[in-house]
């Protein structure tokens, strides 16, 4: 189903956004890839393209208007629509409050919320044309409860469901056939602990990976059902969690 449904990703240079780039491609999709790593995202289209899918990538950094802009205008130039807009990128340098992590806070509202709302923006005009199309945000378990030492990360992903649900209402009253869709992973092995910059956080963060994580096809495959759900049906929100996970 998602054969030949042009699907954009941003945060494709690893993780998530790569697992899914490949499994989507796999099944005829045409993937337009975006990160800042140019090198990973040519790795990547290349083993796309190898295997007899199709990909094009641009370095992208979420944060600049301008830069996710271009990626969307990439799409329309290559492949003439876009189906699918996957907001993946995401950073998770969580801390305790008092550190006063300046940097992180301001990246994370960046990244997270930020470069979520710019890849709507750069999407929904190309969708309100064709009177179809897909936002997938991805949100996280941490969207839904909030611990010691993830205030800013758990606010940043509290708002992709607060911008998800709003844009998902919007969308309806402008009958353009968009759906939205929030995906809320819980442990999955990625990169995402590299982004963590405080020593103890990260040290308790990797034993928690270690005993909970589960490989990142889970989300792909995920993600992959959503986009093949018939188009009159969404999957407004779902929580993909390893099955050990508590909280
Ligand atoms: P990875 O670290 O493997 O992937 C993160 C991706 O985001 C990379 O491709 C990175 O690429 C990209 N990225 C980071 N900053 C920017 C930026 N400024 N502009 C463009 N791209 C950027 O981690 P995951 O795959 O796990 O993360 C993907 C999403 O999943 C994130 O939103 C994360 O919060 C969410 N998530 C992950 C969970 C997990 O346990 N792994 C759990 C819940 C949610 P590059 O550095 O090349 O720019």
């Amino acid at each position: 189903m998602s054969e030949s449904k042009v699907v954009v990703i941003t945060g494709a240079s690893s993780g998530i956004g790569e697992a899914t780039a490949k499994l989507l491609a796999k099944d005829g999709a045409k993937l337009v890839l975006g990160a800042r790593r140019e090198n990973r995202l040519k790795d990547i289209a290349d083993s796309i393209e190898k295997l007899g899918g199709e990909a094009t990538y641009q370095s992208t950094d979420v944060t600049d208007d301008d830069q996710v802009e271009s990626l969307a205008k990439l799409a329309i130039d290559k492949f003439g629509r876009i189906d699918v807009w996957l907001n993946n990128a995401g950073i998770m340098p969580q801390s305790v409050l008092s550190e006063k992590k300046i940097n992180d806070w301001n990246n994370m509202i960046d990244i997270n919320i930020k470069g979520t709302l710019y890849g709507i923006g750069a999407a929904i005009p190309y969708m309100d044309k064709q009177k179809s199309g897909h936002i997938i945000n991805v949100s996280s378990v941490a969207g839904h409860t909030a611990h010691q030492g993830s205030a800013v990360y758990s606010a940043t992903k509290f708002a992709v469901r607060a911008i998800s649900e709003s844009l998902r209402q919007e969308m309806v009253d402008a009958k353009n056939n968009v759906r939205v869709t929030v995906i809320s992973p819980g442990a999955i092995n990625t990169e995402l602990l590299s982004s963590v910059t405080d020593p103890e956080v990260k040290a308790n963060m990797e034993k928690f990976y270690e005993s909970f994580g589960i490989p990142v096809d889970r989300v792909a495959l995920t993600i992959k059902e959503a986009i093949d759900m018939p188009a009159d049906a969404a999957w407004n929100e779902v929580i993909i969690r390893p099955t050990n996970q508590l909280g």
